[in-house]
């Protein structure tokens, strides 16, 4: 017990150091108001913290709070350039269709250029609102079963004209047998497998190759998009998914794109729980991947 713990400490520091009694009383004062003192600061120290704490917590609601308006404003101020943008686009093509006999071939080729040129910025409103949804979390998804096959199959028959342009050949590799289903959002997934297949046909020069395959792997449905194009440098793959990012080479050989593709994609495969990732070497191509979860319930 503590009496005598105490006790037989006194007896033997008192012999330990030969202290007189007197000697030991004024010790043993000196700690108990060292102890206090400490008492006092570890109690000013636990309300800093505290405080510094209520500081913080503030100064974070406010930044979400600021985060939201931000979004908020992007959002409303896309919707508003989208109207006047469509009216561009309606005229642009009145003037192109109307008035096709009365054009010289110069001022038809300019048409053109504008009507394309407000093409790029529709989309890119279009990403951008996207993104704001992605942000303040009002995505919304409607599942179905699907085989993601036929989903990809329509997909390059989009496609297919593109690609015959530039001179690329684009092939699915069906696998033998039909895969598991997948419960995804088809839009959703559609829009990312497009991205890829877009990217791909952007940074793949003429005569390359473009080649979809999927397969079943850890009871995920995994989709590959392989591309013999100009590649990813090494420095710059860890910020391929980042918002509005577009690596060097990629910006020489297509001066447009916004880098809001895979930004996009990447958060719509992980709503789906999968992973989206790559493989790339400068100047031989790219391999964009991602996964879905298989369909176990559904038969
Ligand atoms: P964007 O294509 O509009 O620039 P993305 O978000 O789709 O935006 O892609 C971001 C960047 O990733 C591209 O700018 C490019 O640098 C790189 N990238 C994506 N796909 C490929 C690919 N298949 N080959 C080479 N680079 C690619």
């Amino acid at each position: 017990n503590t009496y005598d713990d105490y006790d037989q400490d006194r007896a033997l520091l008192e012999r330990s150091f030969n202290l007189s009694s007197k000697e030991f009383m004024e010790l043993n004062n000196r700690i108990a108001n060292l102890l206090e003192n400490l008492k006092v600061e570890k109690e000013s120290v636990e309300r800093k913290v505290f405080e510094r704490t209520e500081e913080l917590t503030f100064a974070n609601d406010r930044l979400l709070e600021l985060d939201k308006v931000k979004t908020d404003f992007i959002s409303v101020a896309a919707h508003q350039l989208r109207t006047p943008l469509s009216a561009i686009k309606w005229t642009f093509s009145l003037l192109i269709e109307e008035n096709s006999e009365n054009l010289t071939l110069e001022q038809r080729s300019l048409l053109l250029k504008g009507y394309e040129s407000n093409e790029r910025l529709i989309n890119l409103i279009n990403d951008m609102l996207v993104v704001t949804r992605i942000e303040s979390g009002k995505m919304q998804y409607n599942l179905s079963f699907i085989h993601i096959e036929d989903l990809i199959d329509s997909i390059l028959l989009d496609f297919a004209g593109q690609a015959h342009v530039r001179n690329v050949t684009l092939a699915f590799e069906r696998p033998d047998t039909q895969l598991q289903y997948v419960n995804i959002d088809p839009e959703k997934i559609r829009a990312v497998i497009q991205n890829l297949v877009e990217n791909a046909l952007n940074y793949t020069t003429n005569g390359g190759t473009i080649t979809l395959s999927a397969k079943l792997e850890n009871n995920f449905i995994k989709v590959f998009v392989k591309d013999s194009g100009i590649g990813i440098p090494a420095h710059q793959q860890s910020s391929i998914f980042n918002k509005f990012f577009r690596a060097d080479n990629a910006i020489k050989v297509q001066t447009d794109g916004s880098g809001l593709g895979l930004f996009v994609s990447k958060s719509i495969v992980n709503m789906h729980k999968g992973h989206i990732g790559f493989q790339s070497t400068e100047g031989v191509g790219s391999t964009f991947y991602f996964t879905i979860p298989c369909a176990d319930a559904h038969t």
